[in-house]
């Protein structure tokens, strides 16, 4: 059976369960790379220059990792996914840098995704991207049709259910499940924003979320709250999305400004450009309401474990001290 490599990383926990279902039912085998670790960062770092942002030199590592391991890695282009704003061009150039970085590559799977332009290019893109396996395009519109249901079932999990990704792809049976828990009763809520393949990837937060939990603390993020609300928060903010994925940061802050959360910490990846502009905005927001706590964290590689505990720990005492003196 043909193997597909699929990279840990970046879009994989938003679009996992969609892109497995269709090649699985192209008749292909999904072969995913192992969890981020000291070794995958350190073989992503050493591709490409400095500067680049952290989850590109992960997701650098983790294609080199799959290199032997399958007969095609999927790594799309994509552009853009809505009318109007468009991916940050790390996305755009993923497939280029890839080949240009890591020798021995298998042949990639490279569709351009750009919806701005229309689904027909969409669909066309499908086609392509299916020859590998079928040039029936039967099978092709099933095997889409049925990657839309999985996708559609694993936002559900997240917005109706509450579930964080890791928990989600857990439930659909794609991952094991992880042991996030809440110790007792939790005694203040706050929002942790930023992108899912930094949120998610327990490597490079240090188990942020899990760390938070054990202090008690009931977690959210953009992936609990509704798109819509997501979509307003950000046009309140900064009037259009320039950038895919900014709701996640821009409009999940937005958001939870206004609801009933007592603090709200933005994790920035090291080297990302469009968080650096958008992340401000959300800074001059944030002094607007002092009672919510606003921290930002910002991850490279060598973001030390001790220092980031120390500093989740004054913060959480911050918000217990003041709820205690209300
Ligand atoms: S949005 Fe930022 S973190 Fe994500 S790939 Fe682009 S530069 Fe890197």
């Amino acid at each position: 059976m043909t193997k597909v490599g699929i990279p840990r990383a970046l879009l994989y926990y938003q679009f996992y369960p969609m892109w497995r279902t269709f090649f699985s039912h192209l008749g292909a085998d999904v072969v995913v790379s192992a969890p981020t670790t000291k070794s995958v960062i350190t073989t992503g770092s050493s591709r490409v220059v400095s500067e680049t942002c952290l989850p590109v030199k992960v997701f650098c590592g983790h294609v080199r990792s799959l290199v032997g391991q399958c007969d095609y890695v999927f790594i799309p282009s994509v552009c853009s996914l809505e009318k109007g704003s468009h991916n940050c061009s790390k996305f755009m150039g993923l497939p280029d840098v890839i080949k240009a970085v890591v020798p021995n590559c298998p042949p990639i799977l490279d569709p351009d995704i750009d919806l701005a332009k229309g689904k027909r290019g969409f669909y066309l893109a499908l086609y392509h991207l299916s020859r590998p396996f079928t040039w029936n395009p039967l099978k092709v519109k099933a095997a889409s049709e049925a990657a839309w249901q999985s996708h559609l079932t694993y936002r559900d999990l997240m917005h109706n259910q509450g579930l964080v990704p890791l928990q989600a792809l857990a439930q659909m049976g794609l991952e094991p499940e992880p042991d996030f828990h809440e110790p007792g009763p939790a005694t203040m809520t706050i929002a942790v924003i930023g992108h899912p393949y930094v949120l998610f990837d327990e490597y490079i937060n240090h188990k942020l979320i899990r760390r938070l939990q054990g202090m008690g603390v009931r977690v959210v993020t953009a992936e609990m709250a509704g798109e819509e609300d997501l979509a307003l928060s950000l046009k309140k903010l900064a009037g259009r999305a320039y950038w895919t994925f900014e709701d996640e940061i821009v409009g999940a802050g937005g958001h939870y400004l206004e609801r009933n959360v007592d603090g709200i910490i933005s994790v920035v990846a090291f080297g990302c450009g469009p968080d650096s502009l958008m992340i401000d905005l959300l800074q001059r927001q944030a002094r607007k309401v002092p009672t919510k706590a606003y921290m930002s964290l910002t991850i490279d590689e060598h973001t030390a474990e001790a220092g980031l505990v120390t500093r989740l720990e004054a913060y959480v005492d911050m918000i217990r001290r003041r709820k205690n003196s209300v």
